[in-house]
């Protein structure tokens, strides 16, 4: 199999990379591009160790130091929005693996789909902002569409338990994030630090942050609306604090199959590279007696408004999702900046959507220009 990877450096990138290590002698994977951003050490490092067709830093100022880096290997060096299209389009390309993180993401994913590439999909903000188009895109090339997201992969593995037709509701679980049973008055004073610290998971700033104001969960709840095509009112969030059950689904019989495992994400990557297969992976089983107990709570929407914020948006549906999201894309980054508290990326975030009339019918452009606006006329 040959693969793309768009976001080769970040936290899934660098995973979805060992996970080709792994299954080296299993399943041969041929990773014929990568991309980053501007960190062009670890795309240098990257493109000598895997020896892609290309390698692409979105970032144009980055250009000429990767291209002097590269420039005794046979790897073509290319940047900008035009680097990352290419990268998602080459010819001998099977599947795109989409971890570049927000809505950057959006345009060179909605290519390889153009492209008749199968998808692998970390990046939920692609979902978030335009599912409507590209769930019809998705049918209209006829690729199959893989999620990564681990409670995604989890339903998806879990919906294999019954028919689709028999399907009662999604147990979408949470972690709860570090600051879960805190109230809002405790929250003032959190730093970035501390919200940069999550109990299960290493991950990207950016989402690091969305697991902390539980605005994740709330994309993820839009996320899975599109990928299973369920009603918001079938999706039900549930603290797990453990991170094992990776979510659950309810059958018409009332049976609930889970899928469960170590939190790791080269587990989700993993299958969504093999699937239908299941192959081997190194990483450790759980250990069910060790852990002695898993644990369930209701999530506090009050305390953690960005849930109900998201909730609210994929519901009215339209332009207002991309209004949430790129409100939230400011908000996080203005906190990991030090200009806002963590309670003002709620408070901004609704303010925001506040500001927004709905538009229901919407173009990809229209999806790039309300993206733009927000950023542009509600600078933090
Ligand atoms: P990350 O910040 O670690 O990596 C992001 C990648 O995108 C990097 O390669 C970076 O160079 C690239 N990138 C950033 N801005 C860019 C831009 N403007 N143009 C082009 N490339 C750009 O993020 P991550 O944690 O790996 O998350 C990636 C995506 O996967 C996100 O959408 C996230 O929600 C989703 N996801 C991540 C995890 C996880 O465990 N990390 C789990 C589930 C879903
Ligand atoms: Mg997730």
């Amino acid at each position: 199999m040959n693969i793309s990877i768009l976001g080769s450096t970040g936290s899934i990138g660098t995973q979805a990379l060992e996970v080709v290590d792994d299954l080296k002698g299993i399943k041969d994977i041929t990773v014929l591009a990568i991309t980053g951003n501007s960190n062009v050490e670890l795309l240098e490092a990257q493109a000598r160790r895997y020896k892609p067709q290309i390698v692409v830093c979105a970032d144009e100022n980055k250009y000429s130091d990767l291209k002097v880096r590269l420039a005794d290997t046979n790897t073509l060096v290319l940047c900008g929005q035009e680097g990352l299209n290419r990268a998602a389009t080459l010819d001998e390309c099977d599947m795109v693996l989409s971890s570049i993180v927000g809505f950057a993401g959006l345009v060179p994913t909605m290519k390889a789909i153009e492209a008749g590439k199968d998808i692998a999909l970390a990046n939920k903000e692609t979902l978030v902002t335009a599912g409507s188009l590209f769930m019809d895109a998705v049918k209209k090339y006829g690729v199959r569409l893989l999620p990564v997201d681990s409670e995604h992969s989890a339903i998806f593995q879990s919906l294999h338990g019954g028919k689709r037709a028999e399907l009662r509701k999604i147990l979408l679980t949470a972690s709860g994030g570090p600051f879960f049973g805190k109230s809002r008055d405790e929250l003032k004073n959190i730093t970035k630090e501390q919200a940069l610290k999550h109990p299960n998971w290493t991950m990207g700033a950016k989402i690091t942050i969305d697991s902390a104001t539980l605005m994740n969960k709330g994309l993820e709840v839009i996320e899975a609306k599109w990928l299973f095509d369920v009603d918001f009112d079938d999706i039900e969030v549930l603290v797990h604090r453990e991170s094992i059950i990776h979510s659950m689904v309810e059958f018409c019989d009332r049976s609930v199959i889970a899928q469960m495992g170590l939190p790791s994400m080269k587990h989700p990557i993993q299958y969504a590279f093999t699937y239908p297969e299941r192959l081997f992976s190194p990483d450790e089983s759980v250990d069910f007696a060790e852990l002695s107990r898993l644990t369930f709570a209701k999530p506090d929407e009050d305390v953690f408004c960005c849930l109900a914020l998201a909730k609210e948006a994929g519901k009215m549906g339209g332009i207002m999702p991309t209004v949430l999201n790129a409100a939230n894309e400011v908000a996080v980054s203005a906190f990991l900046h030090d200009k806002i508290g963590f309670l003002e990326i709620g408070e901004y975030v609704g303010e925001v959507l506040r500001k927004y009339k709905n538009k229901l019918n919407f173009t990809l452009e229209d999806i790039i220009e309300v993206d733009r606006s927000v950023r542009m006329e509600h600078k933090i």
